[in-house]
């Protein structure tokens, strides 16, 4: 039996037991995760998600880069369809770095990681692929940053430690952007 056997075999008790019916295309938690591909940092699991409660964006790093605000313009379109506003007042935006991450192992390779990020090789030392705390507020200052996104979503930014599976809040939770006043 190989590990897609495996695979099917739970997915056959997920549907027979698990399946919960009804659920919604937009987060019921109207929460949006970025975070990372690796293996041990899986949102589902280090956050407790359940099926239905958050999108969850992974990428090498869980980084805000050119793709990332793609595929969130992707999802507040669909959001507008849907008749669920991604963005607005009362969702959660959460960005979770982690440590020992593997972008930091292809730190040699700059050309390649200059072009996940949208920049010259020469501004690849400004992305700080080799500090997690540093990466993350990097990161949600970007979002809050960026005059296309929404300005509802309470931004935070964490933190888990892959030797004892805790997460540090690093960038307390903060609207992304304060409404002039009107
Ligand atoms: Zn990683």
């Amino acid at each position: 039996m190989t590990f897609l056997d495996t695979l099917l075999k739970r997915n056959e008790t997920f549907a027979a037991h698990d399946f919960p019916l009804g659920l919604k295309l937009m987060p019921r938690e109207k929460t949006l995760v970025i975070g990372c591909v690796d293996p041990r940092v899986d949102p589902v699991d280090v956050l407790g998600l359940k099926l239905g409660e958050a999108a969850v964006i992974r990428n090498v790093g869980g980084r805000v880069v050119p793709e990332t605000l793609q595929t969130m313009a992707m999802l507040r379109a669909l959001g507008k369809v849907m008749g669920g506003e991604l963005g607005a007042p009362g969702w959660h935006l959460v960005v979770l770095h982690h440590t020992d991450c593997g972008i930091t192992r292809i730190a040699q390779s700059p050309e390649m990681l200059a072009r996940y990020f949208g920049v010259a090789p020469a501004e690849l030392d400004a992305q700080a692929i080799h500090d997690p705390r540093a990466s993350v507020t990097l990161d949600v200052a970007r979002l809050k940053g960026n005059p296309q996104l929404p300005g509802g979503f309470l931004v935070t930014g964490l933190v888990y430690d892959v030797s004892n599976g805790k997460i540090e809040t690093v960038v307390p939770p903060a609207l992304l952007r304060e409404e002039p006043p009107a």
